[in-house]
């Protein structure tokens, strides 16, 4: 046969590879093509395993969740898997849509990330799936509530959490739960697997915004569910499914960022840790700060939790200024070096104002219960120059009084 013009534009080509590429490729294709009708009709019932369809699973994407569930159980005997969703917001609610029905309760901290916060108010009680928010510090509460309420199914938090640092106790948390027979979930965005493993510490599901320092770049979107519970992310799990049914995959383009990402983890990790050890340190001898929040500072509230469970304390800081939201406002506008702007995680250094950017849409006064005060400030401390960092909060703070 010879195809004609138009037939030639329009055919597929034959992969022309003919030895493997050394980095994973991006698979971008929606679809994955059989040898014959009895492979197709195999694959579809699950004889044999293959591609389908890339909303199902693509093999760039199952790369990302494969490396993301190896350092979320590295150096442990544990098994785990991860599925890839479209961002850490679409991975909570695939997780929930999955494992919760209506007149379920999630049992839940108020100190969340905004976004949290505000899904589980807005889309979840709606859909009568109510969330009840204690402190989960107070270990006999939590058993209280579960002895009390069996509609409680998942217990779900997040340690060190966004903006606060707060750190809640991992281990207790699971085990109570496990005592009553309920679920745990963990949002790990802040520490990552490189400095806290939940799996480990006996966690049912682990959730991250992948968008923050698993990616380290700012360049993708993207989040992830890891779980020890393997049979739930396999074709007939239902993990898996709401993934498949709602749609709410990764792409692999996104994927493919932050599998390249991943690889430097633990080294950029480290220098977050320690430049962020010592800008702490450093606003918290300036007289012009009022209380930083570093839960690795030993004048954090949590520091005794957080130094039980994570290898380190990682990049996140927030503090207040004296003088409140006006102070931090002739702050942010001081600010040279470092960047303005609602993310983290990214190996430059990033600031945000909570009250009016990540939890804005937070009621107040669950904000200021939870210490997210209208004058606190956020810092993502990168991966850069210290010196340089510290140069440019130096002027900004001398600028603060400078009215
Ligand atoms: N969890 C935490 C701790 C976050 O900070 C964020 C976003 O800022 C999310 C989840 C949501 O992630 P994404 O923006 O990837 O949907």
């Amino acid at each position: 046969m010879r195809p004609h013009f138009n037939s030639i534009c329009a055919k597929e080509t034959k992969d022309p590879r003919s030895t493997a590429p050394h980095i994973l490729p991006i698979y971008a294709t929606s679809s994955f093509a059989f040898e014959n009708i009895g492979e197709g009709i195999d694959i579809f019932s699950q004889k044999k395993k293959g591609h389908v369809y890339s909303r199902y699973a693509n093999p760039t994407v199952d790369a990302a969740a494969n490396k993301l569930a190896a350092l979320e159980t590295a150096g442990t005997d544990l098994k785990a898997a991860a599925l890839m969703f479209g961002s850490g917001q679409a991975a909570v609610t695939t997780l929930m849509m999955a494992m919760l029905q209506s007149g379920d309760k999630i049992l839940t901290q108020g100190n969340l990330y905004g976004g949290t916060t505000e899904l589980f108010a807005k889309v979840f009680q709606p859909l009568g799936i109510q969330s009840i928010m204690c402190d989960l510090h107070d270990l006999g509460k939590v058993e209280g509530l579960l002895k009390k309420d069996p509609k409680i199914k998942m217990l779900y938090f997040e340690t060190p959490a966004n903006p606060t640092l707060a750190c809640v106790d991992i281990k207790a948390l699971a085990k109570l739960a496990k005592q009553y027979g309920r679920l745990t979930g963990i949002d790990n965005t802040f520490a990552t697997p490189c400095l806290q493993q939940p799996i480990a510490l006996g966690v049912d599901f682990v959730v991250h915004s992948t968008t923050k320092y698993l990616n380290g770049h700012g360049n993708s979107i993207a989040g992830a569910v890891v779980t020890p519970h393997t049979e739930l992310t396999g074709m007939s799990g239902r993990l898996w499914q709401t993934m498949k049914l709602a749609g709410t995959n990764c792409s692999p383009w996104e994927a493919w960022l932050l599998h390249n990402g991943m690889k430097t983890l633990a080294l950029r990790m480290e220098r977050h840790c320690s430049n962020a050890a010592h800008i702490a340190h450093f606003l918290e001898k300036n007289n012009k700060v009022e209380r930083v929040n570093y839960c690795g500072l030993p004048s954090h509230p949590d520091f005794a939790i957080a130094k039980k469970q994570m290898r380190g304390f990682g990049g996140m800081l927030s503090f207040e200024l004296k003088g409140g939201l006006e102070a931090g406002i002739r702050f942010m506008n001081a600010i040279q070096f470092c960047t303005l702007a609602p993310t983290l995680g990214d190996v430059d250094t990033l600031i945000l104002h909570p009250a009016s950017m990540s939890h804005l849409n937070v009621p107040k006064e669950v904000r200021l219960r939870n210490g997210i005060t209208d004058g606190l400030i956020r810092m993502s401390v990168g991966i850069e120059q210290v010196e340089d960092i510290v140069f440019d909060l130096e002027r900004a703070l001398e600028k603060v009084s400078g009215e």
